[in-house]
């Protein structure tokens, strides 16, 4: 029998391991990417170069036979390093053991692994076509190459993994309004790095952990690469007042910016002059679509259909388990295509709108909350609660990160014990000041136990 064709929009993350899913799953998959091939070194000079994969990225990579190659690419983060303002850096554990961490791996190599792992599995790709238009009724599809020539081709089963600009989105919002809703995040981001070190130890800081530098309004993170450097990302405003990318206009207001406000940070990036001003300033913002399909001829996946902030670092692992589902739902052959996206769409996007809204909360906690006294004696109340009573409390950050409880139950479960933690800690902030037992008998009358994590 003839195997039924795709036509994939984007071979991204997403795109190249939903691809390679449904390859292995018995599909012709064609793939149509805007760039030049990832393995010829087309990455975009000042887009993320890391990226934060966890648990559930993780599953969706085994599920494809990759987790290990990736891993043999990632350097672990066992926490977050904050570096508060004045004091001494210390680091928040994310987990109880190095078996609960977080894996940074370069975008570009994960990239071209995946698309390597989709070729492999018989996924063929075009590169430098960018998709312009698409034509849902006569089901034909046009793309440009970089030289604008245009071609068109059939295409009757679409998925967009075209990122959070998607062409597709627009074709198929002309022919069906999707109810599209973005909302600027009003912050952007700056990527910047610190080269290897000179010497025995390769990393010029820690090199197994998240680093943060929360200064309230603005902060800076970064990220170790294997090779030995680190991928710094500044957040901040975009427009405002004094410090904002428009205040900060270049590498010199910039760098007396830093040495005021990060002075330990500023002499590690050597070619900080170069980077500021050669690299863009990126924009935030979250998208939320009403519909994410168009019957049985086209779906969004990944960030087409859900972009967010990069604050919870999920936004690749999101997009990551859509295509798991999305390669199940559509290989179950009792199901019509129709039923499997919107199937797919019921399923997903309750989980993405949640995490979408944690990210957001995420943000502030970053920035901000880590350095501040009531927010740490909750993280330590929790983490007693997490330790006496594991199957009743586990922290929101531990059930999003790493396991795969869904991201809807973790927003809800997190803002119940939420509450229940700022309730024991009314008469005094200090953890030592309630008595655990009491705290344990208050969750036990208050919330079910947690479900069974697989
Ligand atoms: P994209 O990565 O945007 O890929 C879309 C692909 O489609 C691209 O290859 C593009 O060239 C191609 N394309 C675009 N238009 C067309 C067209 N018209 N025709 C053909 N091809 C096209 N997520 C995490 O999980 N962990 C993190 O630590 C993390 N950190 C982040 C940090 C920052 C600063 C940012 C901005 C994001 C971060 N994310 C993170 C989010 C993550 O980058 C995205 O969620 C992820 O890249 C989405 O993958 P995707 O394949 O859906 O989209």
């Amino acid at each position: 029998m003839a195997k039924q064709a795709i036509t994939l929009i984007g071979g991204g993350p997403v795109g190249a391991l939903l691809a390679r899913l449904l390859a292995q799953r018995g599909f012709a998959v064609k793939t149509f990417e805007k760039r030049r091939n990832p393995r010829r070194g087309s990455s975009v000079r000042g887009r993320t170069i890391n990226l934060a994969l966890a648990e559930r990225g993780l599953h969706a990579l085994r599920a494809a036979g990759l987790a290990e190659h990736a891993l043999q690419r990632s350097v672990m983060m066992r926490g977050r390093m904050v570096h508060p303002p004045d004091g001494a850096c210390g680091l928040q554990r994310y987990g109880v053991d190095d078996s609960e961490v977080i894996w940074s791996i370069s975008r570009s190599e994960l990239n071209a692994l995946l698309v390597d792992a989709a070729e492999e599995a018989g996924v063929r790709f075009h590169f430098g076509q960018a998709l312009t238009t698409a034509d849902l009724d006569a089901q034909r599809i046009t793309l440009t190459d970089s030289n604008r020539v245009q071609r068109e081709h059939d295409a009757t089963l679409l998925i967009g993994a075209d990122g959070a600009g998607s062409a597709l989105r627009a074709a198929m919002n002309l022919y069906q309004p999707l109810g599209i809703r973005v909302e600027p995040l009003g912050h952007g981001y700056k990527e910047l790095e610190i080269p290897p070190a000179s010497g025995r130890n390769r990393f010029a800081i820690e090199p197994h952990a998240l680093h943060i530098w929360p200064r309230g309004r603005y902060m800076c993170i970064a990220t170790p690469n294997i090779a030995g450097s680190f991928n710094v990302t500044l957040f901040m405003p975009l427009h405002g007042p004094y410090p904002s990318f428009d205040t900060l206009r270049d590498a010199a207001t910039a760098s007396a910016f830093f040495s005021k406000d990060f002075p330990e940070l500023l002499p590690l990036m050597l070619r900080f002059a170069d980077d500021y001003d050669g690299h863009p300033v990126g924009t935030l913002a979250t998208l939320y679509l009403d519909s994410w399909h168009i019957d049985k001829r086209a779906v969004l996946v990944g960030d087409a259909a859900h972009a967010m902030a990069p604050f919870h670092g999920q936004g690749m692992n999101c997009g990551f388990e859509d295509a798991v589902v999305l390669a199940d739902l559509l290989a179950d052959a009792s199901r019509e295509t129709a039923d499997a996206f919107a199937e797919f769409q019921s399923i997903r996007k309750p989980n993405a709108d949640a995490i979408a809204a944690m990210t957001l909360e995420n943000y502030i906690e970053m920035r901000d909350s880590v350095v501040d006294p009531r927010y740490v004696s909750k993280l330590e109340l929790g983490a007693r609660l997490a330790q006496r009573v594991p199957e009743y409390f586990m922290p929101r950050y531990r059930m999003v990160t790493f396991t795969l409880l869904s991201y809807a139950y973790a927003y809800e479960r997190g803002c119940a014990q939420d509450r229940l933690l700022e309730q024991l800690l009314q008469a005094s902030p200090n953890p030592d000041d309630v008595s655990l037992d009491a705290a344990v008998s208050a969750l036990k009358a208050t919330l079910p136990p947690l479900p069974l994590l697989r």
